[in-house]
């Protein structure tokens, strides 16, 4: 792991690059430090992530996750619908000490991951769900009570928003961070927004600098206007096989 200072530095200027808007102070780098550190050595032993170096978890996993804060409301209470190794979690709960966030997953190792990383960092605004998305939004002290349902790199856009959506209150907000299928995927999952009951809908298209590369991401954004039917969201084998 390299020191923190120049850390700080790539950090810094990534976050200048991408998104100008952003404010970090040092208490949050270090915090990200510590992030990426546990990330680094849990990595060894538990597949978390495909992506080792330090470079490009700050651009692929810290920048990617913290372009989604401006579009949560303050004082959210927010579900990261499988959040793997904690992203977007850890980084929204970084940056948003006044946001609530429910990391959920399918797998205990990972949420493990996620607690122990929250506890180092000095993070109290993170709990773990160990579920499947698809059981948790059935039961009635999940179903729409969030006002936010984010999620990345989970399944393609007409999956996951019967995966997502019936978490999110009337009035809340689906946010999908996608890569360069987005336009795609938005297209496609348009009929799906509109039967689980979330009928507002936008894409934000925007790209992040990695060196000289220019990485396609964009920002799914659907705002609940009914409930969901009680017959969403179905099982997932069923889901996978006719998405809505
Ligand atoms: N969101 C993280 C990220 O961007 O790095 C993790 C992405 S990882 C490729 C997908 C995660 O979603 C895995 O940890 C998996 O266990 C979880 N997952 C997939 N389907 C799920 C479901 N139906 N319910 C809960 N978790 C699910």
């Amino acid at each position: 792991m390299t020191d923190f200072k120049s850390f700080y530095d790539k950090l810094r200027a990534s976050v200048k690059e991408n998104l100008p808007k952003t404010e970090l102070d040092e208490r949050k780098a270090e915090q990200f430090y510590i992030l990426c550190d546990c990330l680094i050595e849990q990595n060894k032993k538990i597949n978390l992530t495909a992506i080792t170096d330090i470079d490009s978890i700050i651009v692929k996993h810290i920048v990617d996750s913290v372009a989604v804060i401006d579009y949560i409301p303050e004082n959210s209470r927010v579900i990261d619908v499988g959040c793997g190794g904690g992203f977007p979690t850890l980084p929204i709960a970084i940056m948003r000490a006044d946001v609530h966030i429910t990391a959920l997953d399918s797998t205990a190792k990972k949420l493990n991951f996620v607690e122990c990383c929250s506890q180092k960092c000095g993070l109290s605004n993170v709990e773990t769900l160990n579920i499947r998305a698809e059981e948790a939004s059935k039961l009635e002290q999940y179903r729409e009570s969030y006002d936010i349902a984010v999620s990345r790199a989970v399944a393609r856009l007409n999956i996951l928003s019967e995966l997502c959506i019936p978490f999110v209150k009337i009035g809340g907000e689906m946010l999908a961070l996608k890569g360069n299928s987005s336009k795609e995927e938005f297209e496609e999952a348009k009929n799906a927004f509109f039967k689980l009951g979330a009928s507002k809908t936008e894409l934000i298209l925007y790209s992040v600098k990695f060196g000289q590369e220019s990485l396609e991401r964009g920002i799914v954004r659907t705002k609940k206007t009914a409930s969901t039917s009680a017959k969403y969201p179905r099982q997932f084998s069923k889901i996978k096989k006719a998405p809505l």
